[in-house]
Formats: C-alpha cells, sequence, structure tokens
C-alpha cells in the first residue's frame, strides 16, 4: 500500500474517535446547560460535518490502496463474461432442437415492472439453461411488440415453433415452458433474486458492494438495448438539457402511487440528502453549480424545487413529467421520456429516490452497470433494495447483541429476515434461531448474501 493509504487509513481510526470524543464531551455538558434544544442543534451540525469528513475520507481510501484499475477491469471483465453467457444462452446452434422458455409480455403494470418481469425470466432461464422467447404482440408500449422499439433479446432465436407448450411449474422438463409471473409463484426457486451466481460470487463481492442489484443490473443492460430510432429520440431530448457533472438525480413518486403502495413525500426530505452530498462533495473540492436531475411523474414538482431551492439548478422536463402524470404513461411517447429519466438517473454521481418504486429500483440498477459500484451512491428515502418477489432477504449477525433496550437478542451467526430499516440506526426483523420479532442494531448485523451453484456455461470462455 502507499503511504498515502496508510496515512489515511490511520487518519479515519483518529477522526472516529475524534467523534466520540466530541459527542461525549458535548452531551455531558447539555445535560447541565439551559437552552437545551439550541445547543444540541448546534451538537447536531458539528456531528455532521465530522460524519462528511468521515465518509469522504473512507471514499477516498479505494482511490489510493493502489487496486483501483485493478478493480475497473475485474468490474468490466465480470460483467463482459455475463453478457457473452447470455448471448451463448440466448442464440443456440439449432433454434429448432433448443430448450426454452417463454415469458408473456402481458403484466399490466409500468415500464419498471415490467422490465422486472423480464430480468426474472431472463434469470429463470439462465439457470434453467433454456432460450427465452419474448411474447410481445399487444404489448402496451408498442403494439407490434417490444422488437420494435428495442433490439430483440436473440439474434437467431425467437420462436418457440409449434411445439407445445406447458407452464412451468406443472412439469419441469417439457421442451417449452412458460413462465407465470413471480408474483404467482407458491414455492420459489432458491435461485431468484436476491440470489447472484455462485462462480461468480466472490469475484464480483471484490469491486462491488451490492451484488444482488449489480447481478440484476446486468440482466438489465442485456434486455435494454434501444433501436436506433428510439436512441435518437432519447439522444435529442438530453442534448437539450446542459446535464454535467456534478450532479444529483432525484427521482420523486407520487399521483397513483401515493397512498396505496408508498408514503407522500416532501420535496425538503429528498433535498436533505442533496446537500448532504455536496456538503460532503464540497470538502474535497469546490462546487460551482449544486446540480440536481429531477425525474418525476407529479407535473408540478418542478417548478416547486426551483421556487423553493433558488441556490439549486434543476434540470429537468416538465413535458415528460407531465406525460408521466396522466393517463398517457402507457403510451409510446411516455416510453421516450421514461427512458431519458431512467438513462440520465443512472448517470448521475448520486441517487435519492423512493425504492418502493420500481423506477427508483431500475435507475438504481443501471448505475451499478455504468460504475464499478454503486452501493453507496444513492439514497432510499423509505425501503431497503429489493426485487419484487424475491426469496427471502435476511441479514446475518455479526456482533451479539443482549436485547436490553426494546431490541431483540440474537448470537453471532444468527440469521434475521429483514422488513426493513428504519434510518435511525435500527431495523426491524425476526430472529430466524429464536423466531423474536422487534428492533435490530442494523451496525451489529451484516448482508446475508445468497449464493446459488447456477450453470457454470463452460462453453463460453472466461
Ligand atoms: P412504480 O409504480 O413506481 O413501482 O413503477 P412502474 O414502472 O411499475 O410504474 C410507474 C410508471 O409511472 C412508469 O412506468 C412511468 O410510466 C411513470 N413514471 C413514474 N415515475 C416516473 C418518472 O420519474 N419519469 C417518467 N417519465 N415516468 C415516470
Amino acid at each position: 500500500p502507499t503511504e498515502d493509504y496508510e496515512n489515511l487509513r490511520r487518519r479515519i481510526y483518529s477522526n472516529t474517535k475524534e467523534l466520540w470524543y466530541y459527542v461525549h464531551h458535548e452531551l455531558t455538558k447539555v445535560i447541565q446547560e439551559d437552552n437545551k434544544a439550541e445547543k444540541i442543534q448546534t451538537i447536531l451540525d458539528q456531528i455532521g460535518e465530522r460524519k462528511r469528513s468521515l465518509l469522504s475520507d473512507q471514499q477516498s481510501l479505494p482511490e489510493l490502496d493502489g487496486y483501483n484499475e485493478w478493480r475497473q477491469a475485474e468490474a468490466a471483465n465480470v460483467s463482459d463474461l455475463v453478457q457473452r453467457r447470455l448471448h451463448y444462452l440466448q442464440n443456440p446452434p439449432d433454434c429448432k432442437d433448443a430448450r426454452k422458455l417463454i415469458c408473456n409480455l402481458n403484466k399490466g403494470c409500468g415500464f419498471g415492472c415490467q422490465l422486472h418481469h423480464i430480468v426474472y425470466c431472463l434469470i429463470f432461464a439462465y439457470a434453467t439453461e433454456r432460450t427465452l422467447i419474448l411474447n410481445s404482440k399487444g404489448w402496451r408500449y408498442n403494439n407490434k411488440g417490444w422488437e420494435y422499439v428495442f433490439m430483440p433479446i436473440s439474434d437467431t432465436c425467437t420462436s418457440a415453433y409449434d411445439d407445445k407448450v406447458v407452464m412451468w411449474p406443472v412439469t419441469y422438463d417439457a421442451k417449452v415452458l412458460a413462465l407465470t409471473f413471480i408474483d404467482s409463484i407458491s414455492q420459489k426457486p432458491k435461485f431468484l433474486p436476491l440470489a447472484i451466481p455462485k462462480d461468480l460470487a466472490h469475484r464480483i463481492t471484490r469491486f462491488n458492494g451490492d451484488p444482488s442489484s449489480w447481478w440484476i443490473g446486468q440482466m438489465l443492460k442485456y434486455i435494454l438495448k434501444p433501436r436506433q430510432a428510439m436512441q435518437k429520440a432519447i439522444n435529442d431530448t438530453i442534448a437539450k438539457m446542459n446535464f454535467k457533472k456534478p450532479i444529483v438525480g432525484v427521482h420523486i413518486r407520487r399521483t397513483d402511487k401515493v397512498g396505496t403502495e408508498a408514503a407522500f413525500h416532501h420535496i425538503h426530505e429528498y433535498m436533505v440528502h442533496v446537500k448532504d452530498y455536496y456538503d460532503q462533495l464540497e470538502l474535497t473540492r469546490p462546487v460551482a453549480v449544486r446540480r440536481v436531475y429531477l425525474a418525476t411523474d407529479d407535473a408540478n414538482v418542478l417548478e416547486d424545487a426551483r421556487s423553493k431551492y433558488p441556490s439549486y439548478e434543476f434540470l429537468g422536463d416538465a413535458s415528460i413529467a407531465k406525460t408521466a402524470a396522466t393517463h398517457r404513461r402507457y403510451t409510446p411517447l411516455s416510453l421516450t421520456g421514461l427512458l431519458v429519466d431512467l438513462h440520465l438517473l443512472a448517470m448521475c454521481d448520486y441517487l435519492v429516490c423512493t425504492f418502493s418504486s420500481q423506477v427508483g429500483r431500475v435507475a438504481y440498477e443501471m448505475m451499478q452497470t455504468n460504475r464499478v459500484d454503486a452501493s453507496d451512491s444513492f439514497f432510499s428515502l423509505d425501503d431497503i433494495y429489493y426485487f419484487g418477489g424475491q426469496n427471502a432477504h435476511d441479514r446475518v449477525a455479526v456482533m451479539p447483541n443482549d436485547g436490553a433496550y426494546q431490541d431483540i437478542s440474537f448470537q453471532v451467526g444468527d440469521l434475521i429476515g429483514i422488513a426493513g430499516n428504519h434510518w435511525n440506526g435500527y431495523g426491524r426483523g425476526t430472529n430466524k434461531r429464536t423466531n423474536m420479532n422487534g428492533l435490530i442494531p442494523w451496525y451489529k448485523t451484516a448482508d446475508h448474501l445468497v449464493l446459488y451453484p447456477f450453470p457454470e456455461y463452460k462453453q463460453v470462455p472466461l
């Protein structure tokens, strides 16, 4: 390791202690003082500044440890390998003879939801070594089908001919199987998200902090290739915007989602995190303009944001938001707008959104394919990352907890089924050994990554 790296590592250790000295001293003093509210606010501001400094230093560590180029090359290589395996799977030498899986793009939901439906089908195909056939005639975003907007998911094999189609899971070994929606499977196969392939896991974890979403991002990368006309429409819209870095992406999902599947969040709830991002960035470099790319399905948000936050520059297309806000959201026109939004959100340095929305999750998954590791480049105001219909998501205890406060007890190695993070230092979950449900100090647990022995596609060179 370089001298800079060692110095930075020691600085982080020492400044973490400094943070504690500060908090301990100030709060002990405040106990005896009047004017508590004002004093506590000053302390909070100070802690915020020290936290940003610590995080900023930690983010510099990988730039100094001497492995940065290695991580970049490795991320590109593993992504390339997955893409070549998918290409191999999707282009069998003899299509007529190949085992197939049929995925119907007739789910009556938004584009993010439909993308995730195809991702689920493609993972299923990869796990069972079947070529995926996408049936998309009558698709709500283009009546003629997926292939009229995006490149087909196979160059050579797009039909099951006249072979008999059997619904999975009535049988597992018919030549041509068709899939139901992920939400209606009762016995979920273990290879479904958030599982990742065992043969790649130890490569992915060395460059990425959230391999599950990286893996899903790879599926999106394979599927989502706009045809020339669509790509041009996207490029033309983007060219009109002054998209420059640094920039923070904000996705505000409102309209039909609010009150049914998610809570309403005020613009200031998002902006707190945008401000925090820029305050941290300014510790290491000057920021001339605090730029925000705002994507939303609420036609009024852009104007509202501009009037409430005049010191920020908001980029966004009011006409895209307007279309997204109405019943026209399921039309070809809205698709161009949404692809612009997704593409730009995924290009931002940081993303503030609600993971209850599939649009927010797709943006993050796309971010994961745009860079080596996007796992610390977002904040979700509500849910932790998930894939709709996923298998149980556990955390594993890495420190014991005696459950002396309102929290539950656990031992090192216990698996805890996760309901959510409350973003206050605690989350909620169920200890699978004791069945106790309650609060858990998040820092005493780590994500439990599920490795599944997917086929290794030895025919595709490493
Ligand atoms: P979810 O309902 O938010 O989980 O995501 P879906 O993709 O399933 O459905 C929401 C639909 O609303 C999208 O497909 C879009 O048509 C529209 N929409 C939501 N947010 C945005 C946005 O930021 N920009 C655009 N252009 N459309 C959006």
